[in-house]
């Protein structure tokens, strides 16, 4: 019947006192839920703007127990983030490390960010309860800071059905306590101490759970990869890999937008609606040398241009038939970055 398996709980730090302000905030009775869960935000924060690490950081991990395959298994799905974030982590079991794992029951879970540094090193921050790959990204990313994206307040469609709720998640093989459930699943934070996206149903960061624990029917499928809107919020959050400008900025016709390639591997993605066939012209202007390439809306490449519109400029003149067009932008170099504006008419 359970269609869920166990799910992560992130652990909170006792200073951050969410705990009790989760017991007020209930206890209080018919005060409402959102006044409740925004003064916890205040003091627990969230990625998010407290407990990111210092971009570049080469994060220590180290393992406490587990099998040589348990720990290769970790290991493999963990670098992931390091694609777009810029950050690495280091496995080694000498000296002193950031990141602690453990392989043992009561579930998997991690400490959020930087607050495994006030952990004793004789502890682990992390644990792994059972073995599956997106659970390892799951916890890697609340490692790096991220939260529960069902807890992320913007746009966030989830209306929950609360008493189904805690009566679903305290109940087999989760077991969790109503506090538990309140604040690894209904809190949301507030979007004063939260940096991030729009509420993305693909985030590796989010539950699968059934459209039954909600008012309005929105259930969610179970993710096990980093979605493109991971990629690109772990990318700003630790800019200098992957791209960081929000994907699918729409592009329009005869209306240039200026931009820039900001950190060194930065790829600026735009998208084009063409509504009428015809011969289209896509260029940059600004002198900053830039490459240029345009996908169509099953991502197979059109087109691919440097230099054809002077001056460093990447030009794309082509026909294109309705439909949808991304537009891709990096520098010519690995590791330049300057302005540009980008515009497309059409000829
Ligand atoms: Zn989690």
């Amino acid at each position: 019947m359970s269609t869920i398996d166990l799910v992560c709980f992130d652990r909170s730090l006792p200073s951050d006192d969410l705990l009790g302000q989760i017991h007020s905030g209930a206890m209080a009775g018919n005060r409402p839920a959102n006044e409740a869960i925004s003064e916890v935000a205040r003091t627990e924060a969230a990625y998010l703007l407290g407990k990111t690490w210092p971009n570049g950081t080469r994060l220590k991990v180290r393992f406490l127990n587990g099998t040589a395959s348990e720990q290769a298994f970790v290991r493999q799905y963990a670098v992931e983030w390091s694609r777009y974030a810029n950050l690495d982590f280091d496995f080694t079991n000498a000296g002193s490390s950031e990141i602690r794992i453990s392989f043992g029951p009561y579930g998997s879970w991690s400490y959020v960010g930087n607050d495994a540094t006030q952990i004793p090193l004789d502890q682990p921050t992390m644990n792994f309860g059972w073995q599956a790959s997106g659970t390892v990204l799951h916890e890697f990313g609340h490692a790096l800071g991220m939260i529960h994206e069902h807890q992320n307040p913007r746009s966030n469609p989830i209306v929950w059905n609360e008493p189904e709720v805690i009566r679903y998640f305290g109940g087999p093989p989760n077991n969790w306590d109503p506090d538990k459930v309140r604040r690894n699943v209904i809190l949301r934070y507030s979007e004063t101490v939260t940096n991030g996206s729009q509420f993305d149903p693909d985030s590796i960061m989010l539950y699968s759970y059934p459209s039954r624990l909600t008012l309005n029917g929105v259930g969610t499928h179970e993710n096990s990869v980093l979605s493109a809107i991971d990629q690109q919020v772990i990318a700003r959050m630790y800019p200098g890999r992957g791209s960081v400008t929000p994907s699918n900025t729409p592009l329009r016709l005869d209306a240039p937008i200026s931009s820039s390639i900001s950190a060194a591997g930065e790829e600026d993605i735009y998208s084009f609606e063409v509504l009428t066939s015809g011969r289209y012209r896509f260029e940059t202007t600004g002198g900053t040398d830039l490459v240029m390439t345009i996908f169509d809306s099953n991502n197979v490449r059109l087109s691919y241009d440097d230099d054809s519109g002077g001056n460093l400029q990447p030009r794309i003149i082509r026909n294109l038939m309705p439909g949808r067009y991304s537009i891709r932008l990096g520098h010519y170099g690995s590791t330049g970055t300057g302005s540009y504006t980008l515009s497309v008419k059409r000829v």
